[in-house]
């Protein structure tokens, strides 16, 4: 296991880790320091503050160097109790185009469910599911999923595994990358193979959101990385010959450190629009308050829903779960149509799965027509009020 290890020989006492570490992890027991594992983060801030040399962090092996024992990539699938969270259907849809690039084996890993449950990751073109059904009570998921992954990963050494960026994805990811000493880029728009390399390119949204970066892992292995539910559409798959669930046992673990008193669960904040098949989104080009109202009635006619950018939120005009980009909701609608949006990179982040986008904008050089596949150069407020006209004119 990765962990704190001080050397009581060597520690004299001093107090001045205790006093660096920011996470109030260590202190003095009859005059030596101690660290409380459950609080320490690993920081390091402790290894440089010891002026003799006590202290250091311990990780587990590094997951080996050698690239091509490494192979195959995995999606880690959420189980939800009544099924699979959909971001789990994104990365196998992104997945399968990765693995074909390679020409590898396309994996999913799932914990909790039953074998039938595992339908729809075959469904989507996984060439085998790694199932560990058993999800012990007295054990909190993520710790209990990082053990079966972690032993999963070692035993069969897949070259890239992706998570979705979820609360709970979130959680688990960073656990697994400390425990096999590897990266994980989070928050990933785009995932590519390096024709040269065959390493995963990673791109995410770096310094505040003003350039796209795109990030590799040549030295350790697995790749790791975490993508934001919507960022890449569900493409038609379907059975995979020779598809095969491999059921495991679940690892034998120490008692759990931490017991769960309660669980509230979070309301799926946008779930309208991730989902949406139609969006209409708005931006500052639309001027006053009561003409996002046009837009609202665009939406009702066309059966869409409502998206907006990040200044109308600000203004208080839509609430936060209308909002799309790197702060808000990524969308993979087949339709989006943006009235008076500039399209920023911040903004631009969120709609890159969209497959047809129609921008209104009443500035021909917009960045957001560099996006869209038609342009629409005209006052967005008009432009609502005569689509709203004709459809309203319409026979259902
Ligand atoms: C860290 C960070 C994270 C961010 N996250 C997000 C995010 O998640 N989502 C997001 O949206 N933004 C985000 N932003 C803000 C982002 O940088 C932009 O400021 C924002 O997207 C701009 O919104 P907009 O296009 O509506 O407004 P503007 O950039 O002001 O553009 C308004 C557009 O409307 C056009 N226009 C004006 N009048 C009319 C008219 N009558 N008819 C037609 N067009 C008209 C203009 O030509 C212009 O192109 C973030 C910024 C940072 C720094």
């Amino acid at each position: 296991m990765s962990g704190l290890v001080i050397e009581k020989e060597k520690c004299v006492g001093c107090g001045a880790c205790v006093s660096a570490c920011p996470s109030a992890a260590l202190s003095m027991e009859e005059g030596l320091a101690v660290v409380d594992g459950a609080a320490c983060v690993l920081c390091g801030v402790c290894v440089d503050t010891c002026p003799t040399g006590a202290i250091s962090v311990e990780k587990e092996e590094a997951a080996g160097l050698d690239p091509s024992d490494w192979r195959d990539v995995w999606v880690f699938a959420q189980w939800e109790g009544e099924g699979f969270h959909p971001v789990t259907l994104e990365l196998l849809s992104r997945g399968r185009a990765l693995a074909d690039s390679l020409e590898e084996r396309l994996c999913a890993a799932a914990v909790g469910c039953t074998e039938a449950d595992c339908a729809p990751l075959l469904d989507q073109g996984a060439d085998a599911v790694y199932l560990c059904p058993a999800l012990p009570a007295e054990y909190r998921a993520e710790p209990f999923c990082a053990a079966v992954l972690s032993q999963l990963i070692r035993a069969h050494r897949p070259g890239i595994v992706l998570f979705g960026a979820t609360p709970f994805g979130r959680s688990l990811a960073p656990r697994l990358a400390a425990r096999l000493g590897t990266g994980l880029t989070a928050d990933c728009t785009q995932l590519d193979i390096d024709g040269e390399s065959r390493c995963l390119r990673q791109t995410r949204p770096a310094f505040g959101g003003n350039l796209m970066a795109t990030i590799v892992c040549p030295a350790h292995r697995p790749q790791m990385a975490t993508v934001r539910p919507g960022v890449f559409p569900i493409l038609t798959a379907g059975r995979r010959t020779g598809a095969e669930i491999v059921t495991v046992e679940p690892p034998v673990l120490p008692p759990p450190l931490t017991r769960e008193l309660a669980a509230d669960q979070a309301v799926q904040a946008a779930a309208g629009l991730r989902g949406a098949q139609v969006i209409v989104s708005v931006g500052r080009g639309i001027g006053v308050r009561k003409n996002v109202k046009l837009v609202e009635r665009l939406a009702e006619l066309l059966g869409a829903q409502v998206g907006c950018s990040r200044p109308l939120v600000e203004a208080g005009w839509l609430s936060y779960d209308h909002q799309i980009g790197q702060t808000g909701v990524s969308v993979a609608p087949k339709l989006l149509i943006t009235f008076g949006i500039s399209g920023a990179i911040q903004h631009l982040a969120g709609i890159a799965g969209a497959e047809r986008i129609i921008a209104v904008n009443s500035d021909p050089s917009a960045p957001i027509f560099a996006q869209a596949h038609e342009a629409v150069v005209g006052d967005c407020v008009e432009i609502l009020e005569e689509m709203i006209k004709i459809l309203e004119k319409k026979p259902n």
